[in-house]
């Protein structure tokens, strides 16, 4: 049988209220969500899937609970059969409480054992700038929105700080220099590309050790002064280390390097590709280790940290970027973006009420 036989209008129906019921309470887990899984090592267990989207066609999942701004958010979807051309092109977006759009992603591949079961998985991100209480995922794939559903964010707030600037900072972030474009072009290519190979599925691990004192947080709200008198604001997008020059720089996973070289802002710096969508990025090192294109393990020391580029005294920049997102590296290193666990538990235990036929 095949469930495209549907009638349109029931799906259209289901997946309506869903999205009612989904606006309508907060994100709790639901009693009917399968149990987390037992914690190895003495380590919290992930929290389960939390919201699921159960349609007479499709099957979807959020890993993510209720996300602060900030936090990155995993869609799992299981296909529900029938032709392929329907989830081509599959994709997610985040919007405001007004339907302006905040970020999105496509879908990839992503195989979770040796036995070659795969699921379509999508990284997103909230942004650390959204502050709007509520947010709306839609999903496309080739005849147009497949599901819709509400999240409830958490609040949070972020510290503020001034930053002045001496004359040569104040000039590395005032003065127009065609070169600073073109680095920033380059840049913005490399984290909006999301290729098709997962080389890591997380938790992260912290470039320097965990404890190192940070100098900066994520998000933090700065006013850079400049000696001119005048002042801009910035989001920081990522960690600020207080480490000494010449301090080993590790790879927080696993990946291939997508840019080992020096930039006039950011000094030598190094980004590294994880998975779909999902890159991290190390500033003002002094030493790089690694070229473009080759692949690092996670702990490979990749440089030396610095004082290169725009910065105030020595210390290692730290970001993560998910779909082109400023992502909160903790939550990064807190759990897997894609847990293969939770999603195998999910798709058995909650699958197969959608799928008479799945079994894994
Ligand atoms: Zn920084």
């Amino acid at each position: 049988m095949s469930r495209r036989d549907s009638v349109p209008c029931a799906a259209f129906l289901a997946v309506c209220l869903v999205f009612i019921a989904c606006l309508s309470r907060r994100y709790t887990t639901p009693a009917a969500s399968p149990p987390a899984a037992p914690a190895a090592g003495g380590e919290a267990a992930a929290p389960p899937f939390d919201i699921w989207l159960d349609n007479p066609e499709d099957f979807y999942a959020t890993l993510g609970g209720e996300p602060r701004p900030g936090d990155p958010l995993t869609l799992i979807f299981l296909p529900g059969g029938g032709e392929a051309e329907r989830y081509r092109a599959l994709k997610a977006d985040l919007l405001d409480a007004k339907g302006r759009r905040l970020g999105g992603a496509y879908f990839f591949d992503w195989t979770l054992d040796e036995e070659g079961h795969t699921l379509k998985a999508c990284v997103l991100a909230v942004p650390s700038t959204y502050d709007g209480g509520e947010a709306l995922v839609k999903i496309e794939g080739a005849p147009g929105v497949l599901a819709e559903f509400g999240l409830k964010l958490k609040e949070r707030s972020f510290l503020s700080e001034e930053i002045p600037l001496g004359p040569a900072n104040t000039a590395l972030r005032t003065v127009p220099d065609p070169k600073k474009t073109e680095e920033s072009e380059r840049l913005r290519a490399i984290i909006t590309r999301a290729g098709d190979t997962v080389y890591t599925t997380g938790p992260f691990t912290p470039p320097v050790a965990a404890d190192t004192r940070r100098t900066g947080y994520f998000g933090d709200r700065r006013v850079y002064l400049y000696t001119s008198g005048r002042s801009d604001p910035a989001v920081h997008a990522g960690i600020d280390y207080g480490v000494p020059v010449g301090t080993p720089v590790m790879a927080c996973g696993a990946g291939r390097v997508a840019l080992a070289r020096s930039r006039i802002v950011t000094g030598n710096s190094i980004v590294i590709e994880h998975l779909p969508g999902l890159y991290s990025i190390y500033y003002h090192l002094d030493k790089i280790f690694v070229e473009e294109g080759v692949m690092v393990n996670e702990g490979d020391a990749i440089g030396l940290s610095g004082a290169t580029g725009l910065a105030t005294g020595p210390h290692l920049h730290w970001e993560l970027r998910v779909a082109a997102e400023n992502t909160d590296p903790d939550a990064l290193c807190a759990r897997a973006i894609l847990d293969r666990d939770a999603a195998k538990r999910l798709v058995n235990e909650r699958g197969e009420q959608v799928y008479a036929e799945l079994s894994w």
